[in-house]
Protein backbone atom coordinates (compact mmCIF):
# COMPACT_ATOMS: atom_id res chain seq x y z
CA UNK A 1 0.00 0.00 0.00
CA UNK A 2 1.77 3.78 -0.79
CA UNK A 3 0.42 5.53 2.12
CA UNK A 4 1.59 8.83 0.72
CA UNK A 5 -1.70 8.18 -1.65
CA UNK A 6 -3.14 9.49 1.66
CA UNK A 7 -1.39 12.77 1.35
CA UNK A 8 -3.98 13.34 -1.77
CA UNK A 9 -6.99 14.09 0.15
CA UNK A 10 -7.85 17.63 0.90
CA UNK A 11 -8.31 18.76 4.54
CA UNK A 12 -9.08 22.35 6.39
CA UNK A 13 -7.52 23.56 9.28
CA UNK A 14 -9.13 23.88 12.69
CA UNK A 15 -8.49 24.95 16.21
CA UNK A 16 -11.04 22.61 18.68
CA UNK A 17 -11.79 24.71 21.75
CA UNK A 18 -13.40 22.67 24.87
CA UNK A 19 -13.66 23.04 28.90
CA UNK A 20 -12.10 20.94 31.38
CA UNK A 21 -12.04 21.25 35.06
CA UNK A 22 -12.56 24.60 34.97
CA UNK A 23 -9.98 24.77 31.89
CA UNK A 24 -9.85 26.14 28.28
CA UNK A 25 -8.72 23.11 26.14
CA UNK A 26 -7.78 22.99 22.94
CA UNK A 27 -5.96 21.78 20.09
CA UNK A 28 -5.71 21.97 16.18
CA UNK A 29 -7.05 19.35 13.51
CA UNK A 30 -7.27 18.74 10.28
CA UNK A 31 -10.05 16.32 10.10
CA UNK A 32 -13.60 18.13 10.01
CA UNK A 33 -15.89 17.57 7.61
CA UNK A 34 -19.76 18.52 7.63
CA UNK A 35 -21.79 15.61 7.39
CA UNK A 36 -25.32 17.00 6.96
CA UNK A 37 -26.82 20.61 5.93
CA UNK A 38 -30.12 20.31 7.92
CA UNK A 39 -29.98 20.69 11.46
CA UNK A 40 -26.31 20.87 10.34
CA UNK A 41 -23.99 18.13 11.98
CA UNK A 42 -19.99 18.18 11.78
CA UNK A 43 -17.65 15.57 12.82
CA UNK A 44 -13.77 15.90 13.80
CA UNK A 45 -11.13 13.22 14.64
CA UNK A 46 -9.73 13.24 17.73
CA UNK A 47 -7.09 11.22 18.76
CA UNK A 48 -7.88 9.12 22.26
CA UNK A 49 -4.66 10.43 24.33
CA UNK A 50 -5.59 13.79 23.57
CA UNK A 51 -6.38 16.31 26.47
CA UNK A 52 -9.12 17.67 24.03
CA UNK A 53 -11.17 14.42 23.28
CA UNK A 54 -10.96 14.05 27.06
CA UNK A 55 -12.72 17.66 27.73
CA UNK A 56 -15.28 16.94 25.01
CA UNK A 57 -16.68 13.67 26.22
CA UNK A 58 -17.09 15.21 29.83
CA UNK A 59 -18.30 18.57 28.32
CA UNK A 60 -20.15 17.18 25.47
CA UNK A 61 -19.50 20.60 23.96
CA UNK A 62 -16.88 22.25 21.61
CA UNK A 63 -16.14 24.76 19.11
CA UNK A 64 -14.22 24.72 15.82
CA UNK A 65 -12.66 28.34 14.72
CA UNK A 66 -11.72 27.84 10.62
CA UNK A 67 -7.85 28.86 10.56
CA UNK A 68 -7.12 31.16 7.81
CA UNK A 69 -3.89 32.14 5.84
CA UNK A 70 -3.65 34.72 8.07
CA UNK A 71 -3.37 32.95 11.24
CA UNK A 72 0.12 33.22 12.73
CA UNK A 73 2.10 29.92 12.67
CA UNK A 74 3.01 30.27 16.01
CA UNK A 75 -0.56 30.01 17.19
CA UNK A 76 -1.05 26.98 15.22
CA UNK A 77 2.37 25.31 16.44
CA UNK A 78 1.11 26.20 20.28
CA UNK A 79 -2.51 24.59 19.69
CA UNK A 80 -1.01 21.42 17.72
CA UNK A 81 2.23 20.81 19.57
CA UNK A 82 1.55 20.95 23.06
CA UNK A 83 -0.92 19.63 25.72
CA UNK A 84 -3.40 21.46 27.49
CA UNK A 85 -2.52 19.22 30.44
CA UNK A 86 0.49 21.27 30.79
CA UNK A 87 0.07 25.09 29.34
CA UNK A 88 -3.06 27.07 28.62
CA UNK A 89 -3.40 27.42 25.08
CA UNK A 90 -5.41 30.51 24.99
CA UNK A 91 -3.06 32.74 26.98
CA UNK A 92 -1.63 35.32 24.52
CA UNK A 93 -4.51 34.59 21.58
CA UNK A 94 -7.56 36.26 21.15
CA UNK A 95 -10.13 34.13 22.49
CA UNK A 96 -14.01 34.82 23.38
CA UNK A 97 -16.07 32.35 25.40
CA UNK A 98 -19.65 31.62 23.69
CA UNK A 99 -21.55 29.28 24.83
CA UNK A 100 -19.28 28.39 28.54
CA UNK A 101 -16.61 26.65 25.64
CA UNK A 102 -13.54 29.12 24.44
CA UNK A 103 -13.56 30.13 20.66
CA UNK A 104 -10.01 30.98 18.95
CA UNK A 105 -11.08 34.27 17.26
CA UNK A 106 -8.00 35.70 16.19
CA UNK A 107 -7.15 36.00 12.12
CA UNK A 108 -9.38 32.99 11.67
CA UNK A 109 -12.40 32.92 8.78
CA UNK A 110 -14.99 31.60 10.64
CA UNK A 111 -16.01 29.34 13.67
CA UNK A 112 -18.74 26.77 15.19
CA UNK A 113 -20.00 25.53 18.23
CA UNK A 114 -21.49 22.39 18.62
CA UNK A 115 -23.27 20.03 21.19
CA UNK A 116 -21.72 16.45 21.08
CA UNK A 117 -24.93 14.13 19.62
CA UNK A 118 -22.51 10.79 18.83
CA UNK A 119 -19.26 9.40 19.25
CA UNK A 120 -17.72 6.94 17.39
CA UNK A 121 -14.92 4.61 18.89
CA UNK A 122 -12.03 3.97 15.83
CA UNK A 123 -9.40 2.53 17.70
CA UNK A 124 -6.50 4.58 17.88
CA UNK A 125 -9.44 8.00 17.58
CA UNK A 126 -12.79 8.86 18.19
CA UNK A 127 -15.25 10.40 15.41
CA UNK A 128 -17.10 13.21 17.54
CA UNK A 129 -20.45 13.95 15.59
CA UNK A 130 -21.22 17.77 16.93
CA UNK A 131 -24.86 19.57 16.06
CA UNK A 132 -23.84 23.32 14.93
CA UNK A 133 -25.86 25.60 17.15
CA UNK A 134 -24.11 28.64 17.23
CA UNK A 135 -22.18 30.23 13.78
CA UNK A 136 -19.94 33.01 12.68
CA UNK A 137 -18.29 34.30 10.14
CA UNK A 138 -15.33 36.55 11.36
CA UNK A 139 -13.21 38.00 8.73
CA UNK A 140 -13.17 37.23 5.16
CA UNK A 141 -9.58 35.85 5.49
CA UNK A 142 -9.32 32.64 3.20
CA UNK A 143 -9.46 29.54 4.82
CA UNK A 144 -6.46 27.18 5.47
CA UNK A 145 -5.81 24.30 3.45
CA UNK A 146 -4.00 21.44 4.72
CA UNK A 147 -2.12 21.81 1.62
CA UNK A 148 -1.20 25.54 2.42
CA UNK A 149 0.23 24.45 5.92
CA UNK A 150 2.57 21.57 4.32
CA UNK A 151 3.79 24.06 1.56
CA UNK A 152 3.70 27.04 2.38
CA UNK A 153 4.28 27.47 6.16
CA UNK A 154 5.88 24.02 5.61
CA UNK A 155 4.43 22.53 9.02
CA UNK A 156 4.42 18.77 9.93
CA UNK A 157 1.76 16.06 11.12
CA UNK A 158 2.53 15.57 14.98
CA UNK A 159 2.44 11.78 15.25
CA UNK A 160 -1.41 12.18 16.87
CA UNK A 161 -2.59 13.16 13.69
CA UNK A 162 -4.98 11.20 11.83
CA UNK A 163 -2.72 12.10 8.91
CA UNK A 164 0.45 11.72 9.87
CA UNK A 165 2.34 8.97 7.97
CA UNK A 166 5.53 7.37 8.91
CA UNK A 167 8.86 8.61 7.47
CA UNK A 168 7.00 11.27 5.12
CA UNK A 169 8.71 13.77 5.82
CA UNK A 170 12.05 11.92 4.84
CA UNK A 171 13.95 12.14 1.63
CA UNK A 172 17.92 12.07 0.77
CA UNK A 173 18.36 15.65 1.57
CA UNK A 174 19.98 17.03 4.85
CA UNK A 175 16.77 18.00 7.05
CA UNK A 176 16.73 19.28 10.69
CA UNK A 177 13.43 19.05 12.83
CA UNK A 178 12.83 21.34 15.64
CA UNK A 179 11.94 18.71 18.65
CA UNK A 180 9.52 20.87 19.95
CA UNK A 181 6.93 21.45 17.21
CA UNK A 182 8.57 18.89 14.48
CA UNK A 183 8.82 21.67 11.61
CA UNK A 184 11.46 20.65 9.34
CA UNK A 185 14.47 22.91 7.62
CA UNK A 186 15.34 21.08 4.48
CA UNK A 187 18.45 22.42 3.33
CA UNK A 188 17.58 21.18 -0.67
CA UNK A 189 14.35 23.83 -0.28
CA UNK A 190 16.12 26.80 1.50
CA UNK A 191 18.95 29.61 0.13
CA UNK A 192 21.13 28.66 2.84
CA UNK A 193 22.04 25.35 4.64
CA UNK A 194 20.90 24.52 7.98
CA UNK A 195 24.49 24.58 9.98
CA UNK A 196 25.15 27.99 8.16
CA UNK A 197 21.97 29.72 9.64
CA UNK A 198 22.95 32.45 12.26
CA UNK A 199 23.05 31.31 15.87
CA UNK A 200 19.86 33.44 17.02
CA UNK A 201 17.94 32.35 14.23
CA UNK A 202 14.84 30.73 15.71
CA UNK A 203 11.85 28.40 14.77
CA UNK A 204 9.67 30.31 12.59
CA UNK A 205 6.79 27.77 14.18
CA UNK A 206 7.21 27.88 17.62
CA UNK A 207 10.45 29.98 18.42
CA UNK A 208 13.03 27.99 19.45
CA UNK A 209 16.91 28.30 19.04
CA UNK A 210 18.65 26.17 16.57
CA UNK A 211 19.62 24.04 19.66
CA UNK A 212 16.63 22.88 19.84
CA UNK A 213 16.72 20.96 16.19
CA UNK A 214 18.15 17.49 15.64
CA UNK A 215 19.37 16.11 12.28
CA UNK A 216 17.05 13.86 10.80
CA UNK A 217 18.57 13.07 7.45
CA UNK A 218 21.75 12.76 5.03
FE1 LIG B 1 9.65 24.64 16.39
Amino acid sequence: MDNTVFRDISYGMYIIGSRFDNKNVGCVINTLVQITSENPIIAISLNKDNYTNEAIRKTKKFSASIISEKTKPKVISKFGYYTSKEIDKFKDTNYEIIDNIPVVTEDISSYLICDVVDIIDCKTHDIILGRVNITKKQTNNVPMTYKFYHEVIKGTSPKKAPTYIEGAEDKNAVKHQCTICGYIYDDAKEKIRFDDLADDWKCPLCGVGKDKFIKISE
